[in-house]
C-alpha cells in the first residue's frame, strides 16, 4: 500500500493562495465548496498542480485543512459531491468503507448475491445468516454445528 499515492509536499504561500482561490466558497461554512480548476474528468473529482505533478483537489483540501497528509487513505466525500473541497466534508477511509459508502448510496451496482448454497438451500431472508458483509446459509450452519456436537460426543 505505501506509496501508492503521492505524498503531498510543503505548500508555498503562492501555491496556497492559487489553490483557495479556485474554491467557490460563496456558499458558505456549512456549503459544498465546488472545485472551479481543472478536473481529471468532466464528472470527477478536481486536479491541482503542484510543481511536475497533479494532486486531487480534495486530498490537498483535506491537508491544508488538517495539516496531515491522507497518505495511502481515501479523502472520501460525506456530502458525494467529488468536486467539493470544503474538509468539514471530507473524512478519511479505507478502499471498503468507500464501497460500502457508495453501496449505502446505491451508487455501486449490488453485486449478484448467491439465490442457493452449496448444498442447494434457498438463500432466502429467514435462511441468512448474516456476519458484517458475510452471508451464509442457516441451514447448512445447523447441519455444521450439529456435526460439531456429534463429533465432540
Ligand atoms: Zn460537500
Ligand atoms: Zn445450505
Amino acid at each position: 500500500m505505501i506509496g501508492k499515492n503521492k505524498l503531498i509536499p510543503h505548500l508555498k504561500q503562492t501555491q496556497l493562495d492559487s489553490f483557495l482561490s479556485k474554491v467557490d466558497r460563496s456558499g458558505g461554512i456549512d456549503s459544498c465548496w465546488n472545485w472551479t480548476g481543472s478536473r481529471k474528468a468532466i464528472d470527477s473529482y478536481g486536479k491541482f498542480p503542484l510543481g511536475k505533478k497533479f494532486y486531487i483537489a480534495s486530498r490537498l483540501a483535506y491537508y491544508i485543512c488538517y495539516k496531515k497528509d491522507p497518505a495511502d487513505w481515501l479523502v472520501c466525500h460525506k456530502c458525494d459531491n467529488p468536486l467539493c473541497v470544503n474538509p468539514n466534508h471530507l473524512f478519511l477511509g479505507t478502499h471498503s468503507d468507500n464501497m460500502h459508502d457508495m453501496k449505502m448510496k446505491g451508487r455501486a451496482p449490488r453485486q449478484p448475491r448467491k439465490t442457493h448454497c452449496i448444498r442447494g438451500h434457498a438463500l432466502t431472508p429467514e435462511n441468512t445468516r448474516v456476519q458484517g458483509n458475510k452471508h451464509s446459509c442457516k441451514k447448512c450452519h445447523y447441519i455444521r454445528s450439529k456435526a460439531r456436537l456429534s463429533a465432540s460426543n
